[in-house]
């Protein structure tokens, strides 16, 4: 089954949504109620050994603060600790080290993931 994850920005907690299918487009939060979800991340079948992985990052408020304003360092950080024991290809490495150093890569700037974390985040500065 495929499982969501959220951030509330209510509970200042990620949640995890169990989904049969992606229907609603934005469900409220399982803890508190409100409307106040934004996805983290599209269609995520989590591993068992992603999963420790990711509770991690999610448990750094500062780097997931990061993540929510598109802050290539914070992105290549998390890129970083869930490529764990994973073989990267070159251009992935070359990409984590432009966003290491601040750059947001093309790559990414485009991509489902910048784009929905910062459209999730738009007016929120
Ligand atoms: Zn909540």
């Amino acid at each position: 089954m495929p499982i969501y994850e959220y951030w509330c920005r209510h509970c200042q907690g990620k949640v995890m949504l169990y989904l049969p299918t992606f229907s609603q487009s934005s469900p409220s939060c399982p803890q508190c109620g409100n409307n106040t979800l934004q996805r983290l991340f599209s269609t995520f079948s989590v591993h068992k050994t992603y999963k420790d992985v990711y509770d991690n990052i999610l448990s750094d408020s500062q780097l997931v603060k990061g993540m929510l304003s598109n802050d290539p360092k914070a992105l290549a950080e998390w890129n970083k600790r869930m490529s764990q024991g994973e073989k990267v290809a070159p251009e992935y490495e070359e990409m984590v080290d432009k966003m290491e150093r601040g750059e947001m890569p093309a790559e990414l700037a485009s991509n489902s993931l910048g784009g929905s974390l910062g459209e999730a985040t738009e007016g929120a500065d």
